[in-house]
């Protein structure tokens, strides 16, 4: 196989603290990379501004005038890192590359290992994974969700490896593969494990945040969670129905009691707490069975518009 032209691909978002030093830093790989004769020397970086409200799009504009290996594009909302990782991923395709990794912008993975992805791709592999050997830079309650997460995942057979990243390599063929599925949600870390392309993986230390703070809060983890959930499994609906069929069963187990203690115990008394207790448990698990199919249904929604996934504003090519 010849060496590849690579292609690395940066969401940001806010991010006018980091981008400067995150493009010197990855140049330096690109360099070494070129200089090993892995990689070919037109390899770049496309820089993906997520809809920033900070001066991220200046820099970038800037980096790109003095180098045209830096390009481009610019969101015209922010849409979530999901989206800017995609758009990337198909801009680049267009602009040709043999292969892309997508890395944060805060540089919190290992540039460096990017060498060992690329070891993968000459070996065949179409995707190589970045897998975060410890957490130690999360909070607890991010750990123990994220962990919850990947659990709930692959026990609704999604099988993606505990602590998946978005630090990935991709190959062109699996760049093909990905702009075939033009669903709205395409839930990443799901959908490179999910098609079947042969995959490696690469373990990598985490470090602190370059700059700046974290871009992901409480609500936007949890709406990446539920996206990746409706938008891999149907499991839970099918939960919904099994919950139901089994609430049925208690209710005429538990009527029938009912009956047998006035008739055969005349002095069977109703505690008005147990009545209040099941009220709220049936009460609760119906809501939680109906919220369960109104996110379905909310994706159906969005999906059946078939609305364009993002707009760009402008492009740096
Ligand atoms: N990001 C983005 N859009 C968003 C939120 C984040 O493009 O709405 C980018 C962000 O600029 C960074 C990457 O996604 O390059 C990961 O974000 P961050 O480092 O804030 O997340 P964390 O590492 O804390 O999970
Ligand atoms: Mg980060």
């Amino acid at each position: 196989m010849d060496k590849p032209l690579l292609a690395i691909v940066i969401p940001c978002f806010n991010e006018e603290l980091c981008i400067k030093e995150t493009v010197d830093r990855l140049f330096l790989v690109l360099s070494d990379l070129i200089n090993k004769n892995k990689i070919k020397s037109d390899s770049y970086l496309y820089l993906v501004d997520d809809g920033s409200k900070d001066n991220t799009w200046e820099i970038i504009d800037n980096l790109h005038k003095n180098n045209p290996l830096v390009k481009g594009l610019k969101f015209v909302k922010n849409y979530g890192n999901q989206k800017a990782i995609i758009a990337g991923l198909e801009a680049v395709k267009n602009i040709g590359c043999d292969c892309a990794v997508t890395i944060d912008a805060d540089l919190q993975q290992d540039e460096w290992s990017i060498e060992k992805f690329i070891d993968k791709y000459m070996k065949g592999y179409d995707v190589v994974s970045g897998i975060r050997n410890n957490r130690k830079t999360d909070s607890f309650f991010k750990k123990f969700t994220a962990l919850a997460f990947y659990k709930v995942m692959n026990l609704l057979g999604a099988n993606i490896p505990v602590n998946h990243s978005d630090f990935r390599l991709v190959s062109k063929h699996a760049l093909d593969i990905m702009s075939q599925f033009s669903e709205r949600h395409l839930f990443l870390r799901g959908f490179f494990n999910d098609v079947g392309f042969k995959t490696a993986y690469i373990n990598f230390d985490v470090k602190p945040r370059m700059k700046g703070k974290s871009k992901f809060n409480f609500a936007s983890l949890t709406i990446l969670a539920l996206n990746g959930i409706t938008s891999y499994s149907v499991v839970p609906l099918r939960l919904v129905s099994i919950l139901g069929f089994s609430m049925t069963i208690i209710g005429i187990i538990l009527g029938s009691i009912a009956v047998c203690s006035k008739i055969f115990f005349a002095n069977f008394q109703h505690e008005w707490a147990i009545d209040f207790i099941m009220n709220c448990v049936f009460g609760g698990i119906e809501l939680f069975c109906l919220g369960t199919i109104a996110e379905y249904i909310g994706q159906i929604f969005l999906e059946v518009k078939g609305r364009p996934r993002y707009i760009k504003d402008t492009e740096l090519k």
